[in-house]
């Protein structure tokens, strides 16, 4: 006997238990299928550990500044790296839960197993759980992977992806890490932290490269202060592991060994192969395809989040959720412009930016004028010794618009938001007041720059 529900979500991560709560908000019966950990990705070996472990790190390094703040520590204030880890586990338990019991609360039936739908309208769940279900609507919510690359595949101990390396059992003397994108600069920041010697080895001419290349050069300057190298243009042939770790090969021959490889080079979209052909799903590459919609081309099949391959993003996946579980419940909704979806790095200092860049600008042959304001001239940033960055709003000169910011600094990500909604604003920037002293008056300022308003630029710089 099959259970019978209006919807039936595969994958408990963000995209997932979103569009679950947003189908049983809007009346449908809804069940769940998530065969590891409830919060997917995000919860369990991304975003928040990640962040969980940044935050001890960063707490470590403005230790390090206490004299320049006027404070004495007595003795030295080493890192504890099995108490930084379980606090880290800690904090992924209770959000774990918290995230089960949210979705229970919505009453949603959680399957705990391998979820694979049969036929549209028709999921098998095995595992812990073993259950028939069926269906009007399937939403594939099946998240990614590591990707792994077959010259130095991973083995999971010296040659390890994002998962283990936010689990080491030990802080390592060494690590070498392939890519310098999101991944690479987060875990170089946390590493380089707790003493260990890390090299960035990035294929592209600057860290972060799908951002500006001031943005790039910025991150370069401040790693080199915290001890991290960063090779550029720089290509991994091979990685051989040893007893002591392993030997990466780069082109042109030299070598550098190291006790951890982490290979971060990006992840890819992930769905079952039976899932895949029994619902002759189309695909690009790994990833489900899908229209604005998020409507696969079976009807009433659906996709989101990694699965799709659209922003490897937890807040990527939560507005296609939204937008999915709404066409699911029979309205009529289209995901908006992908670049407006904000993107935020939380290294040292942390990187976010929001709809288009100076080098998307210029490969589009807009015109553009770049306001720019650094964190050096605000009080508060100044006073919180975090100076170093600056903001940059671009401007298009056709109509006048805003059409990107991007932001290097202390707490940018908390930034991007505001940056985001300002954006769309109607309302003129000098006629929108910022709390002062706020480190966000920068945006204030860069935004007020790119139309030569600034009070606190000098003209000069213009
Ligand atoms: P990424 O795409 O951000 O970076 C991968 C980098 O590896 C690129 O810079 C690329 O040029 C480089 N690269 C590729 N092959 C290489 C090679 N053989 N040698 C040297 N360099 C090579 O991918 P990621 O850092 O692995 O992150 C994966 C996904 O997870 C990303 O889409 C990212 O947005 C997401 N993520 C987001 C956050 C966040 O939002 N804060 C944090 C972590 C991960």
């Amino acid at each position: 006997m099959a259970d019978t529900f209006d919807v039936v979500v595969i994958g408990g991560g963000p995209g997932g238990y979103a569009a679950a709560i947003r189908c049983a908000q809007k009346g449908a019966s809804v069940a769940l299928v998530e065969k590891k950990a409830m919060g997917g990705t995000c919860l369990n070996v991304g975003c928040i550990p990640s962040k969980a472990l940044l935050a001890s790190v960063h707490f470590l390094m403005q230790a390090k500044h206490a004299n320049l703040m006027g404070l004495e520590i007595q003795g030295t204030i080493t890192p504890n790296w099995s108490k930084m880890v379980a606090r880290k586990d800690a904090i992924i338990s209770g959000f774990t839960k918290g995230v089960t019991g949210l979705v229970q609360a919505n009453n949603i039936k959680i399957y705990n197993g391998l979820g694979v739908a049969t036929a549209p309208g028709k999921v098998s769940v095995s595992g812990q759980d073993n259950a028939q279900l069926e269906c009007k609507t399937i939403i594939l919510a099946t998240g990614s992977e590591p990707i792994n690359i077959p010259a130095f595949p991973f083995d999971y101990k010296t040659i390890i992806s994002s998962t283990e390396a936010l689990s080491l059992p030990a802080i390592p003397k060494s690590m070498v890490i392939i890519g310098g994108g999101v991944i690479g600069c987060e875990m170089a920041c946390i590493y380089a932290s707790v003493g260990t010697q890390v090299t960035i080895i990035e294929a592209l001419s600057q860290l972060l490269p799908n951002e500006d290349a001031w943005v790039g050069a910025t991150l370069e300057k401040e790693f080199k202060k915290i001890g991290i190298t960063s090779k550029l243009s720089c290509k991994v042939t091979g990685v051989q592991v040893n007893a002591a770790g392993a030997t990466v090969q780069l082109e042109g021959g030299a070598s550098i060994a190291a006790e951890k490889v982490l290979v971060a080079v990006g992840r890819r979209a992930v769905c079952d192969k039976e899932t895949i052909q029994n619902l002759g799903l189309e695909m690009r590459g790994s990833a489900i395809a899908v229209n604005k919609k998020m409507q696969t081309n079976v009807p009433n099949v659906y996709a989101i989040g990694d699965a799709v391959g659209t922003t490897y993003l937890a807040h990527g996946a939560f507005q296609e959720a939204e937008i999915a579980a709404e066409n699911a419940m029979g309205h009529s909704k289209e995901m908006g412009e992908y670049n407006l979806i904000p993107r935020a790095v939380y290294s040292f200092p942390e990187v976010a930016s929001v709809g288009m860049s100076e080098r998307t600008c210029a490969e589009k042959g807009i015109e553009v004028v770049v306001g720019k304001a650094p964190f050096r001239s605000n009080g508060r940033s100044v006073a919180h010794n975090e100076g170093v960055g600056e903001i940059r709003a671009i401007r298009n000169k056709a109509d006048n618009k805003i059409v990107g910011v991007t932001m290097v600094g202390a707490t940018v990500t908390e930034l991007v938001s505001a940056a985001r909604a300002l954006i769309g604003t109607q309302e003129k920037i000098e006629d929108v007041c910022f709390a002062h002293p706020t480190v966000s008056e920068v945006l204030k300022e860069a935004w007020e720059d790119a139309y030569g308003l600034s009070i606190h630029v000098p003209p000069s710089k213009k």
